[in-house]
């Protein structure tokens, strides 16, 4: 079956996708977009004016099952939409999590769609409106991977490239393979050759995607080529290159050559930490120990001096002392984090890590992750003083939510960098152009100075 073609009872409807959760998410939902403007449908500004109301689902951490429930019962009370019928679909982690289980929480949901059945989003959504009836699929299909059908993208000069889907780690916490499968990579020639197409069409930027990158085609080719993927893609041509998520039992001495040596590659490395205590660690099933990390974390700063170290940490792991907690301090200021996630352990049914039972108090956990937020604080406050008086090229997202006077973009390290938009210039013309920025302030979450010179 076509699954792009135009279908008659989704030609001129209007569709709204609200997503929560992460990056791959995000890209997820390009693709259905992608999908939808395929089969003849437009992208609506808001639910209201929504025949169709997709919710792209994240169940990483619990309170997103509630928000979802909430969303979907709020589409009741919305205004009928032009067609004068609504569908309202579910798609990736908590669909593919529950499947038809769903319906018993939220009764006015038409379609779930898993995680591995977005190319079938279209049918789905047809067939409710032909029938009034509820679809369901979560079935894994082989035969098409949504990953190379087309999408629409949130912006022109950056894009979200999935180079595999799935994770094999388990780590004990976590519910990403029980939803999200195997790491599955796609072939190397088919992301350099998505990287090449994005190039001619004036995409500046790149973040390549997958659970754990470093695993990059060792499903496929038996061993790891993610370094060699990266030199590849460095030469297409490509300005700007980004990856997440990067697993540190698993970035290999040839990876952080070649981060060193491909001049597109930004100096930044988000490095999934999630305890500075070794103990925890084990529990956590990461393999890897505290000293693992900071040796890791010295080789990657002796080959990319300046880099900037992002992460992402747990708090209240089933077991945590005070003492392990204070060793997650300690490595928080010992690397001097220019970001951190930070998360409060959420009990995930179904994982290793829900069966341990924990006694501390909530309002202990809360206390242990408020002074956590203040050291990461701290420690991007000092990285972005390393970038004063510098002069930074920035990639322009847009103008600044508070002042449309002064545009918004990123520099190397990931760094948000505000400036004043130049006399003559318009916001509009600056988008996705590179504009070099003199830094005259840095501040815990930006910093901010004066263009100089001519936009790229
Ligand atoms: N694969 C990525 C990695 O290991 O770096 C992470 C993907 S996960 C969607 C993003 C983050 O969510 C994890 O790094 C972890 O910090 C957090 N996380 C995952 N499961 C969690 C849980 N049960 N409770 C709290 N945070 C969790
Ligand atoms: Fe979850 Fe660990 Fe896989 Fe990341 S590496 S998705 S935290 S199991």
């Amino acid at each position: 079956m076509d699954m792009m073609s135009v279908r008659p009872a989704l030609s001129g409807k209007t569709y709204f996708i609200r997503t929560f959760g992460c990056q791959m998410n995000l890209h997820d939902s390009e693709r259905v977009a992608g999908l939808l403007d395929a089969c003849g449908c437009l992208e609506a500004a808001d639910p209201a004016g929504a025949d169709i109301v997709i919710f792209m689902t994240c169940c990483v951490r619990e309170a997103a099952d509630q928000r979802l429930y909430g969303q979907c019962n709020s589409c009741k009370s919305l205004p009928a939409p032009p067609s004068g019928t609504r569908v309202v679909a579910v798609g990736g982690c908590i669909a593919q999590r529950d499947g038809e289980g769903l319906l018993t929480n939220v009764d006015n949901v038409n379609v779930i769609f898993g995680t591995h059945a977005i190319a079938h989003v279209g049918e789905l959504i047809a067939q409710a409106f032909e029938d009034g009836g509820r679809h369901v699929s979560i079935a894994e299909d082989e035969t098409l991977a949504a990953v190379s059908m087309p999408w629409h993208r949130e912006t022109v000069y950056h894009a979200w490239v999935p180079i595999m889907t799935g994770c094999n780690n388990f780590c004990s916490y976590c519910i990403v393979p029980y939803v999200r499968g195997r790491e599955k990579s796609r072939p190397f020639e088919e992301v350099i050759d998505e990287v090449s197409a994005l190039v001619r069409s004036g995409v500046r930027e790149v973040t390549l995607l997958g659970q754990n990158v470093n695993s990059y085609g060792r499903d496929r080719y038996g061993a790891p080529r993610f370094a060699e993927l990266l030199r590849k893609v460095g030469e297409t041509g490509i300005e700007r290159i980004r990856f997440t998520s990067s697993h540190p039992k698993d970035l290999l001495p040839e990876t952080i050559d070649a981060m060193a040596e491909t001049p597109a590659v930004m100096p930044h490395l988000h490095l999934a930490v999630q305890s500075g205590s070794t103990r925890i660690l084990k529990e956590m099933n990461r393999r890897y120990t505290r000293e693992d990390y900071l040796d890791l974390v010295r080789r990657v700063r002796d080959r990319i001096p300046g880099i900037a170290l992002t992460t992402d940490i747990i708090v209240g792991f089933p077991g945590e002392t005070e003492e392990d907690f204070e060793e997650t301090l300690s490595l928080a200021r010992e690397v001097g984090y220019a970001q951190a996630f930070t998360f409060i352990y959420s009990r995930r049914e179904g994982t290793p890590a829900a069966a341990i039972v924990d006694p501390t108090p909530h309002e202990v956990i809360q206390e242990r992750f408020d002074r956590l937020v203040k050291v990461i604080e701290d420690t991007a406050y000092e990285f972005n003083q390393g970038e004063l008086h510098a002069t930074v090229p920035v990639l322009v997202e847009g103008a600044s939510k508070k002042n449309t006077r002064v545009l918004q973009g990123k520099s190397p390290k990931n760094q948000t960098v505000h400036a004043p938009i130049p006399e003559g210039l318009h916001i509009e013309d600056l988008i996705g152009k590179i504009v070099d920025v003199r830094v005259d302030t840095a501040r815990t979450w930006y910093l901010s100075g004066t263009v100089t010179g001519d936009p790229r």
